[in-house]
């Protein structure tokens, strides 16, 4: 028949009793103990107060109209007297305890007699059944049902378990019971159900209680003698307890002395077991955290299965974390060798791919498939093989220009609907310039990790960094939208600031140094120092705006096509007389602005570039202008670049200062190029800033 709902009720009460750790274990462990294989993923979920793994729960969310509804139905008594006593208490939970405790009041709409009524108690497994049906059922047809359901609950339901089942289904539960309180409390009940350990130290136990003279069996040793030892807290408890009584009784006969080395001889070895327990387990949760399904595994097929839980597709890992330092000098002594990448600020993504279909999970394990249907699109296109695991950041990107962008762009995209239209754009444009929210805020997947990959035999956890980078890029169609995170191997501190200033200027928080090492395995739900971050923090807007003038510009695609998309701006040098790149600007523009400026500019196009015209190979634009248009651009800050020419070499040789997430403010028609913002004013303002700067 599987375990009593009112066992689990009355467990839940004695959990939320208490705050102290090993007393919730105590009672955690006394309750598994009891749990047969049917009940134990059921359990473990509905302590937690889900009906399932994390990732994988169905919502549940009852009102509380609900609740009073079918508490008035069970007991006769009016919604509206029922919620003036909530409003009061303000506990729904303990309002239906109480209410049903109360005796039956005869009325025509009460279903019968409490004193009288013989129904078949409650399990686990129907309480379980009966809430997965009340799940995800948000029309209106399903209040009916969901009524109907509670209403058969609370007919079986004594008032404890009611009261219970109303703390799941509104979703109050506050048993502080958290995934780390079951894995230990798992680790514990080991040793109990897969080990002789426990029956010999449960004997040991009774032996020494049998030493204890009749006369010394006073009401604390009693208590203890009369509780069930099971667990190791309460074996060690009792046998204190007991070793107390005998030394108060006098001299203790030689055997005591004996039974008691057994006993600690005994819980020594069973708290070592629990120990390598507790790290077998963690080991498999971080793999595959789903508690229930460990707890299932463990108490049906005991320690050893354990082994089998790996890495699986559609099962999102606890994502390995990173370690930081205060310099680059420290990362490079503390790895050596190590590879250097960019550190996107973006979305974690745990991408899965299995047969075909493909779902995301965040950082915190949650779904995200939903929310970038392009991003499913684009992987279901470019993934060649046929089951994988990847580790990635998703981080905004401009239309236009393809740069990255501030990562509260995303945030637009998060809670979303799509394959909508955004609001403002269905009335006014016709079918052609229709465009999705997708359009307006695309994203790129920046791929990092490779975690499972099907075809070469699953879990890659275990293989070097390198190698399972190595197997990402030969797994993937490489393009704009899904890129390899940009990375750099080296163990040359001069190459590693370049490339940190290269991150910066290109819009990433920082950058992170990963082990290369034959130990870089990937850690899932570890912070450690194979993986060290080092970041700029985040810092307001420059609080000056710069004036800069028009160099050149970028065709634009998309949207964007048939005018200029993106601008490359420069500010003026007056010693050498010359226009040096600070940015490149695609943002603040509106639909109109751009048909205007391309028309207008379109008027001042030369040829070619002119010879004061400071611009990197890399940074040459589709067309040149003379310099005509000077516009006033607002930012977050001015870093350093080695992609710019603004103060190139003026404060670190080799590297310029360029303007991070710039945005146009205004058009400066009073200002002519020769009064454009100087290259000594940006570079005064990168000083400026310096007093405030934060490095992590
Ligand atoms: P933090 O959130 O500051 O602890 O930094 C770690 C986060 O950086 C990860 O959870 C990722 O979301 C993000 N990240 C961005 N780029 C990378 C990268 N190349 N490798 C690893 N993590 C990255």
């Amino acid at each position: 028949m599987g375990l009593l709902y009112s066992e689990l009720a009355a467990a839940m009460e004695q959990l939320e009793s208490t705050t102290k750790r090993l007393q919730m274990q105590d009672y955690l462990v006394r309750l598994y103990l009891k749990v047969g294989p049917q009940d134990a993923a059921n359990v473990t979920y509905l302590l937690l107060g889900t009906l399932g793994p994390k990732y994988d729960s169905p919502e549940l969310g009852v009102a509380d109209k609900l609740v009073l509804k079918a508490l008035s139905i069970r007991k006769g008594i009016s919604e509206k007297e029922l919620n003036d006593e909530l409003s009061k208490t303000g506990d729904i939970g303990d309002l239906v305890k109480t209410n049903l405790e109360k005796k039956q009041q005869q009325t025509l709409m009460s279903f019968g007699d409490d004193d009288e009524e013989q129904v078949a108690e409650l399990t686990v497994a129907q309480v379980h059944a009966d809430f997965i049906k009340m799940a995800g059922k948000k029309d209106k047809s399903s209040q009916s049902l969901k009524l109907d359901i509670l209403n058969g609950l609370f007919q079986k339901a004594t008032p404890l378990e009611a009261k219970y089942i109303t703390r799941f289904i509104t979703q109050r539960m506050r048993l502080g019971v958290k995934d780390l309180t079951l894995l230990e409390a798992l680790a514990f009940v080991t040793p109990y159900q897969w080990d002789d350990h426990a029956p010999a130290l449960a004997e040991d136990i009774r032996s020494l209680g049998a030493l204890v003279p009749e006369v010394d069996i006073n009401p604390t040793v009693k208590s203890v003698l009369g509780r069930e030892a099971s667990s190791l807290n309460a074996s060690e408890e009792i046998a204190k307890n007991l070793h107390i009584a005998l030394k108060r009784a006098g001299s203790p006969p030689p055997e005591a002395a004996e039974i008691r080395a057994s006993i600690e001889q005994r819980s020594s070895e069973m708290r070592a077991m629990v120990k390598r327990m507790r790290g077998r387990i963690e080991r498999a949760y971080n793999a595959y955290p789903d508690i229930g399904h460990i707890a299932h595994l463990l108490i049906i097929r005991g320690p050893d299965m354990l082994d089998d839980v790996d890495v699986t597709p559609f099962v999102p890992l606890k994502p390995m974390l990173a370690e930081r330092l205060p310099s680059l000098d420290e990362i490079i002594e503390k790895l050596g060798r190590c590879a250097l990448e960019y550190k996107y600020d973006g979305l974690r993504m745990q991408v899965h791919v299995n047969n075909g279909q493909v779902r995301m999970f965040s950082r915190g394990m949650e779904e995200q498939t939903g929310q970038f249907p392009d991003v499913v699109a684009a992987v279901k296109e470019q993934f060649k093989g046929s089951s994988i695991i990847a580790d990635a950041e998703c981080i905004p990107i401009h239309p236009e220009t393809g740069e990255i962008l501030p990562f509260q762009v995303i945030s637009r995209r998060r809670g979303r609907k799509f394959g909508l239209q955004t609001e403002d754009t269905t009335v006014t444009l016709d079918e052609t310039q229709k465009h999705t929210f997708e359009d307006d805020y695309p994203v790129a997947l920046a791929l990092f990790d490779c975690l499972f990959l099907g075809d070469v035999g699953g879990s890659m956890l275990d293989e070097p960094y390198l190698d399972r980078r190595a197997k990402l890029s030969e797994a993937f169609e490489l393009d704009d939208r899904i890129t390899l995170s940009t990375q750099i191997v080296t163990d040359d501190i001069k190459e590693a600031e370049k490339f940190f200033d290269t991150a910066i200027s290109s819009g990433c928080e920082g950058i992170v140094a990963k082990s290369v090492g034959e130990d870089s395995t990937y850690q899932a739900g570890a912070r450690g120092y194979n993986w060290i971050k080092y970041k700029r923090d985040y810092r307001q807007d420059l609080a000056d705006s710069l004036d800069l003038v028009v160099m050149g510009a970028f065709w634009g695609h998309g949207r964007r096509g048939g005018v200029f998309g993106a601008y490359l701006m420069g500010s003026f040098d007056p010693e050498t007389e010359s226009f040096q790149t600070v940015c490149k600007l695609g943002t603040g523009f509106t639909d109109e602005m751009l048909a205007r400026f391309t028309q207008e500019l379109g008027e001042h196009v030369i040829e070619d570039k002119p010879d004061n015209y400071q611009v990197a190979k890399a940074l040459e634009p589709d067309v040149w202008f003379d310099p005509v248009a000077v516009w006033e651009v607002v930012g977050a800050e001015v870093s350093f670049s080695p992609v710019h020419m603004c103060g190139f070499s003026a404060l670190k040789p080799d590297v310029g200062l360029a303007l991070r997430f710039p945005r146009l403010s205004r058009i400066r028609d009073d200002k002519d190029a020769y009064s454009a913002t100087t290259t000594n004013e940006v570079i005064g303002l990168y000083g400026s800033q310096g007093k405030n700067a934060l490095w992590q």
